[in-house]
């Protein structure tokens, strides 16, 4: 199962009744959180969602509505008894600036492990930056005012396991749980794969988020057939396009556009402008190019259950 969970909506500062833009994704137990703006604490203490679990913060780009929130985050984690490394990721100068936040927050109980994007980009061209168990995390560089990352979660599933197969085999069951985890096995000198248990490879979720970016065909490249697109919406009107431009942020038809060349399932709109009341008013804007566009509330949350 994966949980995804919108804290909030909000782009360049926090109002009152919209938090800044953050994603917690919830994954068999363990937690990835995307962007840290100031007060994302007390949307994660809001939706009754957890700090302990957070093991990896992924961080888009460092504009101070992404980020600002991570010295206090990461005391909350500390108090809430964490002491297993947390990792966080993020572009070229990652662990300095995280440093330099952390002055105000010096004693953690945990290590950070930092992953620069740029440093990882060398080694693996496909940008597929982590994982953990069956989930994959990969990046891709998006246009913006400084170096901005799109995230994509890939979570991979495998085919079910057949136990009157692996019976059948002769398999004891003491080794079934090794065959599942995708390991071979070898048992009176007979090599049994996973293949030889599991059925086919069942289609895996994907979850992609984008925001503060001009919309490109390589964004909606990267999201191709998402279960979900978050992506942001800064400005619902698009008589805003001159402004879009000049901000380096995206109108609610370009996001909606991006969603419909990926062929997504879903599109949630986030980052709005602080000076949109009420940006349901634009979604028709969206909804006219890519119908399934719901505008992102806080605490909007999405459950992908394994079938
Ligand atoms: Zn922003
Ligand atoms: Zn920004």
């Amino acid at each position: 199962m994966i949980g995804v969970n919108l804290l909030g909506t909000g782009g360049y500062v926090p109002l009152p009744e919209r938090y800044l833009t953050s994603l917690y994704l919830k994954y068999n137990g363990f937690v990835i959180l995307v962007d840290c703006g100031e007060g994302t604490q007390m949307a994660i203490r809001e939706a009754e969602l957890g700090f302990k679990q957070i093991g990896i913060i992924c961080l888009t780009h460092f504009h101070a509505d992404h980020v600002s929130g991570l010295p206090g985050l990461l005391l909350t984690i500390g108090n809430s008894g964490r002491t297993e490394p947390l990792t966080i990721i993020g572009p070229k100068y990652v662990r300095q600036i995280v440093e330099c936040l952390c002055v105000i927050a010096p004693q953690l109980p945990f290590e950070i492990n930092f992953v620069e994007i740029e440093n990882h980009k060398k080694k693996d061209p496909a940008n597929q930056i982590f994982s953990v168990d069956s989930l994959f995390v990969s990046v891709r560089e998006v246009e913006h005012w400084i170096p901005c990352y799109a995230y994509r979660f890939d979570l991979k599933r495998q085919g079910k396991f057949n136990p009157e197969k692996a019976k059948s085999l002769g398999i004891p069951v003491k080794y079934w749980s090794v065959l599942q985890a995708g390991h071979n096995v070898n048992i009176d000198n007979t090599q049994f794969t996973p293949s030889d248990v599991m059925g086919k490879e069942r289609k895996g979720l994907t979850v992609c988020y984008a925001t503060d970016l001009r919309p490109s065909e390589s964004v909606a490249e990267f999201a191709a057939d998402a279960d979900l697109f978050i992506c942001e919406g800064m400005y619902g009107d698009s008589e805003l396009y001159d402004k879009a431009v000049e901000h380096r942020h995206c109108l609610f038809s370009e996001a909606a556009e991006m969603a419909k060349n990926a062929q997504v399932k879903e599109l949630w709109l986030t980052h709005f402008s602080p000076s949109m009341t009420n940006p349901g008013e634009y979604l028709c804007s969206a909804t006219d190019i890519f119908a399934n566009t719901s505008i992102g509330k806080k605490r909007t949350v999405l459950i992908f259950e394994e079938e």
